[in-house]
C-alpha cells in the first residue's frame, strides 16, 4: 500500500536522543570555529572547501547562497567574509555525493520519505534529471530534452494558463528570475508565488504604504553609525550572523542595542569574533544593552507604550519630536496622535508582557537618541497583524525624524540571498501596471494585469484542482509551506509537479500524478556557456546588486544553470509562438542584463555597473527622504492593538529555526546557542505552563491546534523548560507546520501567521 501525501509530508515521529544543557552566554567564537570545520571536512572536498572559503562573498567572488546579509562596500576580510552557516550552507552545497539513476533505482520515494529532512538532504547532490511516471514508484532517468517537452506538453494541454502554478526560492538569480517571470508572462499568467511571500511581504507592504518603497532604507554603513539599534522579532546569531560584526562595530562607535523577542538569544547578547584573537582571549563583546523578553505578538502593545510616553514628554517639554521633519516630510501626523491618545500607557505595557523596569531602561534611550535602527525579522512578518507590527515601528522612527539620515531608519532583514533581487526583477504575482506595460513595449506581447497566486491561494488553488501544475524554481515547497497535510494533498491532486533544485527534499516526494526533478547548478559552480564562464548577479537586504561567479568545476556534466533550465522549457513550451530568442539568453547572461536595464527601474548601465568590485546600489528613495506614497509624504498609521482571547488551556507557539538551521534545511540536528541536541521534535515551554498541566522536564507530549473549527494535531513532541514568557511556546520548522493554519495570515499581506498559532499540549 503506498503511502499518503501526507505520509510523506510528515516528519518521522521517531526521537535521536535529546540532550539538553543551560544555553551558552556567549556566541560564535571558538564553537562556530569547531562546528563550521566539522560540517565541512565531512561533507566536503578539503580542496573544495579552501577554494570556497577563499572566494565567498569576495569581490569578483561568488555570492553566499545563506542569506541576505551585505557584505562591506570597501574592505573585505582577508581572513574570510563568512560566517558557520554560511560554511554549512556551502557544506551543503558543494557536498562531494552525488546521487543519479543508481540511487534512484534502489531507493522507492516512499522508502525515502521514511527518512528525516536532515538525513534526506544529506543523500547527496542532484546529478541528473529525473522523473516519476504515474503510478510509478521510483524515480527514473530522463534526458533533458524529455523533459523540457514533457513539462511544455503539460502546460500546453492546459485549458487556461492559469492552471500552471511557477514557485520561485529566494536562491534565484537575477538573470534566472527576470527570464522565469518574462516567460511565465508570455506564456500568459501571473501565477509567481515566492517565498517572499511566506517571509517579508509584510514589510514590503507596510513600507510601501509608509515610505514607498518596499525595502529597507539603511546601508551597512549606517548600522555602524546609527546611536541606537532595535532588533526586533530577529534572530541575528542563526539568521544572519554577520550582522553580529556590524553591531559590534556599532557597539566599538558608542551606539546601543536593544533586543525584543520571547526568546533571549545568545547570538544577540554576547559576540566572540573569531577574526579578533583578542576578543578570543577576552571573552567577547556585550552587543545587547537592554534585552526586552516580549510575549508573543505583544510587539504594537509594547511599540505603542513607546510612543505614548514620547507624547507625554513632547507635550511637556516640546523637545522629543523632530517637528520639522514631521511638518515638512508626513503626514496623517494629527490623525495618528489623535488615536494614539485612546490607548492607555498601562494596557499597552502589560499586554506586552514586559516590567515597567525594562520599559524605562529602553524608554531612556530612545527618549535620547534619533539616529534610530529597526532591524527586524519574521518575529514581525508571521502574524496575522504583521503589518500593523512594521507600521507602528515606522511610526517611531518618524516621530525621532530617524528615517533617510545617516544612522537611521529602517532595516528588514531578508533570510534569503537573493530574495529581494526575485521581487525586483519580477518576481510578483501583483506586478505594478507600469512594469507590465515595459514588458509589453519590450518584447510586443501584452502580459496579463490580471493578479496571479500567492502562496496560499496557489495551495488553494491546487487542493481545488483549479491548478494542475506546479513547477518550483529552488526550494522545498512543502516543508516550507503552512498546514502541511492540507498543502500535501494540493500538491497530490496535481498533474505534474516540477523541482529545480541542488539537492534531494521533501518535495521531490510528495508528487504529482508525474513528477520531475531538474537538477542545477550551485552558487559556487561554474557555469559554462558557448561565449565562456557566466557571471550572475544578486541583490542583499541593502539593495546592493553585486555579481557572483562560480569557482567549482559542477559536480556533474548532466546539471544545468537555472538560466538554461527556464530558457529550456520556454524553448520547449512556447515554440513557434513565441517573440523571444530565448535560446539566445542561454548563451550569453548579459543579454539578459541588457534586458533588465530595459525594463527594470535602477539598472542603467547594467552589465558595466556589475563589473564594479563591490558592486551598485538601487536607487532608494526612503534612504533620501524621498517618499514615493499615495501622499508623496512619509505616512504616519493608525494601528490596533491585537486582541488575544486564550482559554484556559491554551497556549500561543511561535515556529521557529534551530541553529543547524537554513529555512527548510536541516545542516545537523543541533541547537547549540540554545543548549539543545541531536533533536528537533523539541517544544520549549514556560516552566510555570508547564506545572499549570503537570508536565514534567523531558516528557513527551502531543500538540493540538484548532482553528475556524479544523483541528490539527502533531505528534510526539519532549518538553523542554525555557526562558520564554507565560503562554508562549516555540517549536522547529518544518516539525509543527502541520499545526498553521492555511487560513490564518496576515491581513493585506498574506503571509502565514506561523509566528502565533494557539495550541494546547497534553502528555502522550
Ligand atoms: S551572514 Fe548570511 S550571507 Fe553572510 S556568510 Fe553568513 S549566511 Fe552567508
Amino acid at each position: 500500500m503506498s503511502k499518503t501525501p501526507q505520509d510523506k509530508a510528515a516528519t518521522p515521529e521517531k526521537f535521536l536522543g535529546l540532550k539538553v544543557t543551560k544555553p551558552p552566554t556567549n556566541s560564535v567564537g571558538l564553537g562556530a570555529l569547531k562546528s563550521a570545520i566539522g560540517m565541512v571536512s565531512r561533507y566536503m572536498k578539503p580542496v573544495d572547501a579552501f577554494k570556497i572559503s577563499t572566494k565567498i562573498n569576495q569581490k569578483g567572488g561568488f555570492d553566499c547562497p545563506g542569506c541576505a546579509w551585505p557584505d562591506p562596500d570597501d574592505d573585505r576580510s582577508i581572513l574570510g567574509e563568512y560566517c558557520e552557516n554560511g560554511m554549512k550552507a556551502m557544506a551543503e552545497e558543494a557536498q562531494k555525493n552525488t546521487i543519479g539513476a543508481d540511487f534512484f533505482a534502489k531507493h522507492s520515494v516512499d522508502a525515502l520519505a521514511e527518512l528525516s529532512d536532515f538525513e534526506i538532504g544529506k543523500s547527496g547532490r542532484l546529478a541528473e534529471p529525473m522523473y516519476l511516471p504515474e503510478g510509478a514508484t521510483h524515480y527514473q532517468p530522463i534526458s533533458w530534452e524529455d523533459a523540457f517537452n514533457k513539462v511544455g506538453a503539460h502546460l500546453n494541454a492546459l485549458d487556461d494558463p492559469d492552471e500552471a502554478v511557477f514557485y520561485t526560492s529566494g536562491r534565484t538569480t537575477n538573470e534566472a528570475a527576470f527570464l522565469y517571470q518574462l516567460f511565465v508572462r508570455e506564456y500568459g499568467t501571473a501565477n509567481l508565488p515566492d517565498c517572499s511571500n511566506m517571509c517579508h511581504e509584510a514589510s514590503g507592504k507596510a513600507l510601501s504604504e509608509t515610505l514607498g518603497i518596499g525595502k529597507g532604507s539603511v546601508t551597512l554603513d549606517d548600522l555602524y553609525k546609527a546611536e541606537v539599534v532595535m532588533v526586533v522579532g530577529q534572530n541575528p546569531g542563526t539568521n544572519h550572523p554577520r550582522m553580529l560584526v556590524a553591531l559590534e562595530k556599532c557597539k566599538k562607535n558608542g551606539g546601543k542595542i536593544i533586543a525584543i523577542n520571547p526568546l533571549q538569544e545568545v547570538g544577540f547578547m554576547k559576540f566572540t569574533n573569531p577574526q579578533n584573537p583578542l576578543k578570543m582571549l577576552t571573552g567577547g563583546t556585550e552587543l545587547t544593552d537592554v534585552f526586552v523578553p516580549v510575549t508573543i505578538n505583544g510587539d504594537v502593545a509594547f511599540f505603542k507604550a513607546i510612543l505614548l510616553k514620547l507624547l507625554e514628554k513632547e507635550e511637556q517639554t516640546g523637545q522629543v519630536f523632530d517637528k520639522q521633519f514631521i511638518n515638512e516630510l508626513t503626514a496623517g501626523y494629527d490623525a495618528f496622535i489623535e488615536d494614539l491618545k485612546r490607548f492607555d500607557f498601562d494596557e499597552c505595557l502589560k499586554l506586552s508582557g514586559v516590567s515597567k523596569e525594562t520599559f524605562d531602561a529602553v524608554f531612556d534611550i530612545i527618549l535620547n537618541n534619533d539616529k534610530i535602527i529597526i532591524c527586524w525579522a519574521m518575529g514581525l512578518t508571521q502574524h496575522e497583524n504583521a503589518v500593523d507590527n512594521i507600521r507602528e515601528l515606522v511610526n517611531l522612527l518618524l516621530l525621532k525624524g530617524s528615517i533617510g539620515k545617516e544612522g537611521a531608519g529602517t532595516c528588514p532583514v531578508r533570510g534569503h540571498s537573493n530574495v529581494q533581487g526575485d521581487r525586483t526583477v519580477g518576481i510578483w504575482e501583483a506586478a505594478p501596471q507600469a512594469f507590465l506595460d515595459k514588458i509589453e513595449a519590450k518584447y510586443g506581447f501584452k502580459p496579463t494585469a490580471k493578479h496571479g497566486y500567492s502562496v496560499i491561494e496557489a495551495i488553494e488553488g491546487m487542493y481545488n484542482s483549479e491548478a494542475k501544475v506546479f513547477f518550483g524554481l529552488g526550494g522545498n515547497f512543502i516543508s516550507a509551506v503552512p498546514d502541511t497535510n492540507y498543502s500535501a494533498q494540493a500538491l497530490a491532486n496535481c498533474n505534474l509537479t516540477v523541482h529545480v533544485s541542488t539537492k534531494l527534499n521533501r518535495s521531490h516526494l510528495v508528487t504529482g500524478k508525474e513528477a520531475l526533478i531538474l537538477p542545477c547548478l550551485g552558487r559556487a559552480e561554474k557555469d559554462y556557456q558557448k561565449t565562456g564562464i557566466q557571471i550572475q548577479s544578486v541583490e542583499n537586504s541593502m539593495g546592493v546588486v553585486s555579481s557572483t561567479k562560480g569557482i567549482l568545476e559542477p559536480c556533474s556534466d548532466k546539471i544545468i544553470s537555472e538560466v538554461a533550465v527556464v530558457c529550456g522549457i520556454a524553448h520547449a513550451t512556447l515554440k513557434g509562438r513565441s517573440k523571444i530568442d530565448w535560446l539566445a539568453y542561454k548563451d550569453d547572461y548579459s543579454l539578459v542584463r541588457d534586458d533588465i536595464e530595459e525594463v527594470v527601474d535602477g539598472f542603467d548601465d547594467f552589465n558595466t555597473r556589475l563589473k564594479k568590485p563591490s558592486g551598485f546600489y538601487l536607487p532608494n528613495g526612503a534612504r533620501i527622504r524621498q517618499f514615493k506614497t499615495k501622499t508623496g509624504k512619509a505616512n504616519f498609521t493608525i494601528n490596533k492593538l491585537p486582541e488575544w482571547k486564550l482559554k484556559e488551556d491554551e497556549l500561543i507557539m511561535m515556529t521557529i529555526r534551530s541553529h543547524d538551521q537554513f529555512n527548510t534545511t536541516i545542516y545537523g540536528l543541533n541547537d547549540r546557542y540554545r543548549g539543545i541536541f541531536n533533536e528537533r521534535r523539541i517544544i520549549m515551554m514556560n516552566r510555570e505552563d508547564m506545572k499549570a498541566r503537570g508536565l514534567e522536564q523531558l516528557q513527551v507530549v502531543n500538540l493540538r491546534s484548532e482553528f475556524k473549527g479544523v483541528v490539527r494535531t502533531a505528534n510526539k513532541f519532549i518538553v523542554i523548560g525555557y526562558d520564554i514568557p507565560r503562554r508562549c511556546c516555540a517549536t522547529y520548522f518544518p516539525e509543527t507546520n502541520v499545526l498553521v493554519p492555511l487560513d490564518s495570515f496576515a491581513h493585506t499581506a498574506k503571509t502565514p501567521a506561523s509566528k502565533s498559532v494557539i495550541i494546547t499540549v497534553t502528555p502522550e
